[in-house]
């Protein structure tokens, strides 16, 4: 501990930059897309502070250009994933004794060097490797990454200052220790933020990790690093590896000294993984700490007296962003049957008037799906709904894959609430939609709760108060981030924790210290000033 009660600045949103044409950052990120797009890096992997290749590697391709190599990255064997654990575990003996403002300085450094030097550069890798457009890539990789950052070193000292009331003669004092052992982070695609945030939370709070991410994000996942390295994450804190997550995690869970699992991803996995460590549980010296946010099926439910033109664009940009590829994406809508012909009206018009293509021309809305299996997936469904007689694809349905994973905006409309697109999530830019008689508000309610096994998020449109108050009470547990007229995407860390239960996770909120108690393990310490020296107490006395 410093010799001081030190105060961290107060964490701010990073402001997100417009990318207008003439714009600096325009110009700079533009530069940078090229340079790497016309390029081809070695991505190793990181343990131990020293960059590890091996003879297996893997190619790195632009999912809207997949013909294309942008570079490699190199496959773990079991050697590394041990390697990656002993030294972890090294690394404990001085990183678990860091003063936490040391560590606060790390972080927050990191922070500015992403805000500042390498914000062209993750947000150009973010944009060819997993084909976000520049805005997406820029409220992703840039701000909310640089928001995890600067927060999280603010929870933390808030965590800190959580202290018991002392009397005058014992002083009640708790640490919040780092847990014993090492910790794993398994990261999705989807998110550079997320990917960046789950090994930095944990190693924060004076943890030591092994990073696995995904496969589709290696490249901003090494420019993660690169940030890392230069703020000063010592040696072995932090140990990235890559390659088959089922031999990696085999060998990370059969380990005694496993301490934790941080993982966002698919629910399926989760549980698999929530499995595995309940099968092992006699190995481990501590009981492990399980972190999961996962899946979801979010929904937007449109009242009566919703706002059409509101509920026209909520569907459009919550469903259609980043080609629906975030867990938070608006994938079921239930539109009140009054409000039917003019929401379809602006919607068929929105879709109309959105542009495809690749994510370096800034016209551009949506690009390319992350990958062919992802690509095959969405195909088949669509290919079912046009086929199914109770669905009707009323726009987009279309995809190709010649040059880059192409899949149209695409709104299926069915006469079933629980036709297969309404239950199973598809990760995709593909919406279905169910319209409602304007008198079952109610048990449309109902039909939402009851619907899908996940609860991450949620949306009501309505200008009745009342309505609104129904549908918060009646939709209380399936969603963990509910909105109010607004699209239920597009959380902002310091503003809504994000996080969902029922399947689709722990719901231990990212982006928030109820997330960093998860990598703490608190001791209590009590300190008496006058030992007692007789065990006798007055009531004994005769
Ligand atoms: P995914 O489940 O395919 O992969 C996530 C991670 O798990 C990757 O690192 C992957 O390599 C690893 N993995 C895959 N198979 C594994 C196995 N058998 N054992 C161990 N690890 C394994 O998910 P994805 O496609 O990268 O991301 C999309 C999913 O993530 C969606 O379901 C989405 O809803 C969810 N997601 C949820 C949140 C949230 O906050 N709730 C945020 C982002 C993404």
């Amino acid at each position: 501990m410093g010799k001081g009660f030190f105060q961290v600045p107060v964490a701010v949103n990073e402001p997100v930059k417009s990318y207008a044409p003439g714009s600096p950052e325009r110009k700079a990120v533009l530069t940078a897309y090229n340079t790497m797009f016309n390029s081809s890096t070695d991505i190793p992997m990181y343990i131990n502070g020293k960059d590890v290749t091996t003879e297996n590697t893997r190619k790195i391709s632009p999912p809207h250009d997949h013909q294309h190599i942008v570079g490699q990255y190199h496959l773990a064997e079991i050697l590394h994933i041990e390697e990656a654990i002993s030294t972890a575990l090294e690394a404990r003996k001085e990183w678990s004794k860091m003063p936490w403002e040391q560590r606060a300085g790390i972080f927050l450094k990191a922070a500015e060097l992403i805000a500042g030097p390498y914000r062209a550069k993750i947000n150009a890798a973010t944009m060819i490797a997993q084909s976000k457009t520049v805005h997406q890539a820029e409220i992703d990789a840039a701000c909310e990454l640089i928001d995890f950052l600067r927060f999280n070193v603010q929870f933390m000292t808030d965590i800190y200052c959580e202290q018991p009331d002392s009397t005058s003669d014992a002083w009640n004092r708790i640490e919040y220790r780092p847990l014993e052992g090492f910790t794993y982070a398994v990261t999705p695609f989807n998110f550079t933020a997320i990917a960046g945030n789950l090994p930095a939370c944990m190693a924060l709070m004076g943890n030591v990790v092994v990073w696995k991410p995904s496969d589709s994000q290696v490249y901003s996942a090494k420019i993660i690093m690169d940030v890392f390295r230069e703020a000063g994450v010592p040696a072995g804190v932090i140990n990235v590896v890559f390659g088959d997550p089922v031999m990696i995690t085999n060998t990370v869970l059969a380990s005694t000294d496993f301490s934790g699992l941080h993982f966002t991803g698919s629910t399926f996995i989760f549980k698999e993984l929530w499995k595995q460590i309940g099968n092992n549980i006699h190995k481990y010296k501590t009981y492990p700490r399980i972190v999961g946010e996962t899946g979801g099926k979010d929904f937007i439910i449109a009242h009566k007296t919703a706002n059409s033109k509101q509920v026209a664009t909520a569907i459009t940009r919550g469903a259609f962003e980043f080609q629906g590829q975030k867990c938070s994406a608006a994938s079921r809508a239930y539109i009140s049957s009054n409000l039917w012909k003019d929401v379809k009206k602006y919607l068929l018009e929105d879709i109309k008037s959105l542009k495809m293509g690749s994510p370096e021309n800034l016209s551009n809305f949506m690009t390319a799906v992350i990958h062919e299996g992802s690509f095959d997936k969405l195909a088949t469904f669509i290919d079912q709904a046009k086929a199914d007689a109770n669905a009707e694809v009323i726009a987009g349905g279309g995809y190709d894959k010649s040059k880059g994973y192409f899949v149209e905006p695409t709104v299926i409309v069915v006469k079933d609430a629980k036709y297969t697109t309404m239950c199973t999530e598809l990760f995709g830019p593909v919406i279905t939609i169910f319209i409602y008689d304007d008198n079952d508000f109610e048990a449309t309610l109902k039909l939402v709760d009851e619907t899908s096994e996940y609860a991450l998020t949620g949306a009501i449109l309505a200008t009745d108060r009342y309505a609104i108050n129904q549908a918060t009470k009646a939709l209380e547990n399936c969603a963990g981030n509910f909105y109010i007229n607004d699209k239920p995407t597009g959380a902002v860390v310091g503003q809504q924790p994000f996080g969902g239960a029922r399947a689709s996770g722990t719901n231990d909120k990212a982006g928030s210290a109820q997330n960093l108690l998860r990598w703490v393990s608190p001791r209590m310490i009590k300190e008496t000033f006058v030992t007692p020296i007789d065990y006798r107490y007055p009531f004994l006395e005769k």
